[in-house]
C-alpha cells in the first residue's frame, strides 16, 4: 500500500526544505517526527511573548544568495549582528578574536602591536598543526588560548584539546580590526516570529505524524512510500551493528527573570573552566522583543548518553571512518536517501543544510 512518493524521517530544516521543494514539484510527502513538535533543533517556542530558541541560539548567516533568497520566502528577517561576549571569571572580552579583544588582553591599540605579540607567542607551536591546541595557539597566541579558548573548548567537547581536530576552531574569524561581528558572512538575521513558523510554512502541503519514531515503526512506514529520506543518526538506523557514532550533547536550564534586560547581550560565553555551563542565552535580544520579563537559558555541554539527544558530531578520524562504513551499508538500500546534520555526520549550519537539501531534491526530480 504505497500512498506517498517520499517518506521523510525528521521534520528538521533538512526534511522540511526537502518536503517543500518536492511538494512544489507535485510529489507527495509524509513526514514522521519522533519528537512531539516540528523543526528539529531550530524549533522556537513562545514564552511571555518571547521566542525561545529551545535547542540553542540560532542565528541565520550566509554568503549564499540562494540560501538567503530561499529562507526569506518564509519569514521577514530582522537585522542582527551576533556579537557575543566572553566572560572569563568576570573579565569581559569581545568575540570573535579582534582588536577589541587584543586591546583588552594586552592594553595595546594598533593592529601591528597585536600581530607582533601573536607572532611571538605562536613560536612555541611546532608543526604539524594536527590538533586543536596547536591550531588555536598558532592563530591567536597562548594568552588568548588560556583565557578564551581552553576552558570553553574542554567544556564544550569534554576532551583535552590535544585530542580534538584543528578544524573546529577554524570556524571563528580572527580579525585585526575593531569589528565584533561573529560571522564573516554577507547576510545575517533573525526571523521575526521564530523559526517554527518557517517550518510550518515549508511543510504546509505535507502530511505529518508527530511522536512517531521511524525505527520503531519501520516495517509499516516503509510500506507507505516509494522512497525514504532519512535525517536521523545512521548508526541507529542499522541497529548500531558496526558500533556507535559519538555525538556531543547539550542540556539547557531555563530561568525567568523579572527584568527587561538581564545580561545586556543575546549570547554570553563562559570561557573559564569553573563555570559549569558554556553559554547563557537571553532570548529577548534576538528579536528585540518588548517585554517586562526575560528568559535566560544556560547551556551545559554533556555526554550524549546523558540526554539521548545528539547535537554535535565528533568529527575525528575514528568516527568519520565509522560513518563511512555505515554510508557503504546504506548504499545497499536503493530506496534510501540520506540527508542532514545527523545522517551525514557533518557540522552543518542552517544555510548549508538548506543548500544540501535543495541539491538532494534536485538530484531526485
Ligand atoms: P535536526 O534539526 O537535528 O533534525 C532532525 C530531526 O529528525 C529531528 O527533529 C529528530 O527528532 C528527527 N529524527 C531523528 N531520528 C528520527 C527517527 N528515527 N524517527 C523520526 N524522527 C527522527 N546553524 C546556524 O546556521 N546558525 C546558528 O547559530 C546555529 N546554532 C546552533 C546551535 C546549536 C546548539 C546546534 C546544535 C546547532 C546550531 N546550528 C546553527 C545548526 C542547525 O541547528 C542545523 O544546521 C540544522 O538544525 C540541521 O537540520 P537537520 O534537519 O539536518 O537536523
Ligand atoms: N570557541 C572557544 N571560545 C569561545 C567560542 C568558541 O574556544 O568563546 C571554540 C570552541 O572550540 C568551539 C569552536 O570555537 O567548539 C567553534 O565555536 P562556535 O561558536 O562556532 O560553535 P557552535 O556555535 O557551533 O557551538
Amino acid at each position: 500500500m504505497r500512498k506517498f512518493d517520499f517518506l521523510v524521517v525528521g521534520s528538521g530544516l533538512f526534511g522540511a526544505t526537502f518536503s517543500y521543494i518536492m511538494n512544489q514539484r507535485g510529489y507527495s510527502t509524509l513526514i514522521v517526527e519522533k519528537r512531539d513538535h516540528i523543526g528539529g533543533n531550530i524549533y522556537t517556542e513562545k514564552r511571555d511573548g518571547i521566542n525561545i530558541h529551545r535547542y540553542g541560539a540560532h542565528i541565520f548567516h550566509t554568503s549564499s544568495d540562494k540560501a538567503w533568497d530561499f529562507i526569506r520566502e518564509f519569514a521577514v528577517f530582522s537585522p542582527f549582528i551576533n556579537s557575543p561576549i566572553a566572560n572569563y571569571k568576570g573579565e569581559i572580552y569581545n568575540l570573535p578574536f579582534n582588536m577589541n579583544t587584543f586591546s583588552k588582553m594586552w592594553g595595546i591599540l594598533r593592529p601591528e602591536e597585536a600581530k607582533r605579540i601573536i607572532e611571538e607567542q605562536r613560536k612555541e607551536v611546532t608543526p604539524p598543526i594536527d590538533n586543536l591546541e596547536k591550531q588555536a595557539i598558532s592563530l591567536v597566541g597562548r594568552d588568548i588560548y588560556e583565557k578564551l579558548i581552553k576552558g570553553y573548548t574542554e567544556k564544550q567537547w569534554g576532551r583535552d584539546l590535544k585530542s580534538l581536530p584543528p578544524e573546529i576552531i577554524k570556524r571563528l574569524p580572527v580579525r585585526f580590526t575593531y569589528d565584533n561581528n561573529y560571522f564573516n558572512d554577507t547576510y545575517q538575521g533573525i526571523p521575526l516570529g521564530g523559526y517554527t513558523k518557517i517550518i510550518e510554512k515549508m511543510i504546509e502541503k505535507s502530511s505529518l505524524e508527530l511522536s512517531t519514531d521511524y525505527i520503531e515503526n519501520k516495517s509499516e512506514l516503509d510500506k507507505m512510500a516509494d522512497r525514504v529520506l532519512y535525517t536521523g543518526e545512521l548508526d541507529r538506523l542499522f541497529g548500531y551493528s558496526l558500533g556507535r557514532l559519538e555525538f556531543r550533547s547539550v542540556r539547557f536550564e531555563d530561568e525567568k527573570y523579572e527584568t527587561d534586560n538581564y545580561q545586556g547581550v543575546a549570547v554570553m560565553n563562559y570561557t573559564d573552566r569553573e563555570t559549569p555551563y558554556t553559554r547563557s542565552i537571553e532570548h529577548r535580544h534576538f528579536e528585540k522583543t518588548d517585554s517586562k520579563v526575560t528568559w535566560v537559558s544556560r547551556e551545559y555541554s554533556v555526554d550524549y548518553s546523558f540526554t539521548g539527544e545528539p547535537y554535535y558530531p565528533i568529527n575525528d578520524e575514528k568516527n568519520n571512518s565509522l560513518q563511512e562504513r555505515y554510508v557503504e551499508l546504506a548504499k545497499n538500500d536503493k530506496r534510501l536517501i540520506l540527508g542532514g546534520r545527523l545522517a551525514t555526520y557533518k557540522y552543518y549550519d542552517m544555510d548549508k543544510t538548506i543548500l544540501e537539501s535543495i541539491k538532494t531534491a534536485d538530484s531526485l526530480s
